[in-house]
């Protein structure tokens, strides 16, 4: 337990508002709200269910006037910490809130809840001939709402774009408890200041989403997938820039050979001898449409000297084999060592291969495990450093790592985040990318919606140059 406890008397008001069975203290369910996906651990005070805005609203003018933190959560797969209670409190599970309100064929748009799965979303899009993009490797238990705090990305943002492209309007509530609702449900709209923007990244800072609307686009008939195996990293990661600089893939994904490594049960075929990294492209379209970009593509790679292999899945069942294997690199990286430090860092794509290289160069030089892969095509590279806590040397060798890999990355004119987010994993790092005047706006700007910093607070600024919670 924390500073934050939340008063017996609280929670007697907050068991009327959501019902007696929509919230709970006890230990063990308490501790299946205390992690994510950086596998941290915070242990909150409660754990509370809401059913509705109007629930939520009651929640949070309660917290406000008693300056009970709050922190929002989706399904929990954060990498940055996002969804932690690092100050105790009270953790607002939005999983209750997960009905898809509509989803309009012809106006190309669709209403959700927050805690609607994001492969849930697509599978109901497909159904009407329609297409929500956003694809992060986690589409299959992440949430939309903590898709839209985080503005996920994915293997497709090369060609379609991430969650902030596809983010119409919301519906948030407010620290105080009161409703806002932003945005638009036509294909255009600049009637005032673009607050779904705002929110969109927002890491449940600034309020609680508890309905998103969303674009969608007509349903791509067809797509085709290629495996390019080369004969080192370098070669991979040259290509890159000069495929998208001809051709326009709808995803363009790297694996090092630590990752192929890891992941090579999971393969549809063994990988040609001699690969060093692994390049897997799609393009996406109507059927003639995909016929000639295949074309296209296939000379452009056949032409290439010095690559070791360039296959075409033959069908849908091998092509999500791949995708399976490049899904399971982040889960199935725990085999080399039980903790990692995953970065989601972005280059200008030109810079990937110096990027990749220095990583390379870092790992013997430290003498830790570092291996790379991802979203090739946006620069979006995943870095992990993998170690065991337990081990101190290993310890302070990932952290100068993380240290030296950030200060590499802004030397290159990139950025420490593509989709991950801030949360508390990178908050120290915030005055390295950003400067005073930047953090100043956006300091006042939270405390703007939440002057009592009672929402998800400890999240994206750093501590210690403020004094203060957030
Ligand atoms: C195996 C694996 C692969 C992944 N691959 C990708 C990838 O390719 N691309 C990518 O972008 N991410 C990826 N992620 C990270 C993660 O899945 C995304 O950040 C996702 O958007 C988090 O959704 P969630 O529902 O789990 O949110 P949570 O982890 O529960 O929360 C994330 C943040 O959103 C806030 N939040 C959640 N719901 C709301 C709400 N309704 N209102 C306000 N704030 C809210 C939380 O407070 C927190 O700050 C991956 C994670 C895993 C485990």
């Amino acid at each position: 337990m924390t500073d934050n406890q939340v008063p017996s008397d609280i929670l007697k008001k907050l068991a009327v508002i959501v019902g007696p069975q929509n919230l709970t203290t006890a230990r063990e369910d308490l501790l299946c709200y205390s992690y994510d996906s950086t596998a941290q651990e915070y242990i909150p005070d409660a754990v509370i269910f809401p059913g509705s805005s109007q629930e939520i609203s009651s929640i949070l003018q309660l917290a406000d006037a008693s300056s009970i933190v709050v922190v929002p959560r989706g399904a929990g797969t954060g990498m940055t910490g996002g969804a932690l209670p690092v100050k105790g409190g009270l953790v607002m599970v939005l999983t209750r809130l997960n009905r898809i309100l509509e989803i309009d064929k012809y106006n190309q748009v669709a209403v959700v809840e927050p805690g609607v799965i994001t492969g849930h979303l697509k599978e109901e899009a497909k159904k009407s001939g329609l297409f929500y993009p956003p694809d992060p490797s986690s589409f299959k238990f992440c949430t939309i709402g903590g898709n839209v705090a985080e503005c996920a990305g994915g293997a497709s943002a090369v060609k379609y774009g991430v969650t902030r492209d596809y983010t119409l309007g919301l519906e948030v509530v407010l620290p105080d408890g009161r409703i806002l609702n932003t945005g638009v449900k036509t294909a255009k709209g600049v009637v005032g200041y673009d607050l779904t923007r705002l929110f969109v990244g927002s890491e449940g800072t600034l309020g609680i989403l508890t309905k998103i609307i969303l674009k969608l686009l007509p349903h791509p008939a067809c797509r085709a997938t290629f495996q390019v195996s080369t004969a080192s990293m370098q070669q991979a990661t040259s290509l890159v820039a000069r495929i998208l600089s001809s051709h326009q893939p709808c995803t363009l994904e790297f694996m090092d050979k630590t990752a192929l490594h890891i992941v090579s049960t999971f393969l549809p075929n063994p990988l040609p001898t001699g690969t060093k990294a692994l390049l897997l492209i799609e393009v996406d379209g109507d059927a003639q449409t995909v016929a000639l970009q295949s074309d296209r593509l296939m000379k452009f790679l056949q032409a290439e000297p010095g690559l070791i292999g360039v296959q075409r899945a033959t069908n849908e069942k091998e092509a999500e084999a791949l995708w399976s294997a490049r899904r399971s690199i982040s889960p199935a990286s725990f085999e080399l060592k039980p903790h990692k430090i995953n970065e989601d860092v972005v280059v200008p794509r030109t810079k990937i291969p110096d990027l990749v290289a220095f990583t390379e160069l870092l790992s013997v030089e430290l003498g830790i495990t570092i291996f790379t892969f991802g979203h090739a095509g946006d620069g979006n590279i995943h870095v992990n450093i993998m170690l065991d806590r337990e081990n101190s040397l290993e310890k302070e060798n990932a952290d100068i790592a993380k240290k030296r890999l950030f200060a590499e990355v802004l030397r290159l004119s990139g950025t420490l985040s593509g989709e991950h987010g801030v949360g508390i994993t990178k908050a120290d790092y915030l005055p390295l990318e950003l400067d005073e005047t930047a953090l100043s706006v956006m300091r006042n700007l939270k405390k703007l919606f939440d002057p009592k910093n009672i929402l998800n607070p400890g999240k994206i600024f750093p501590e210690q140059s403020s004094g203060k919670n957030n």
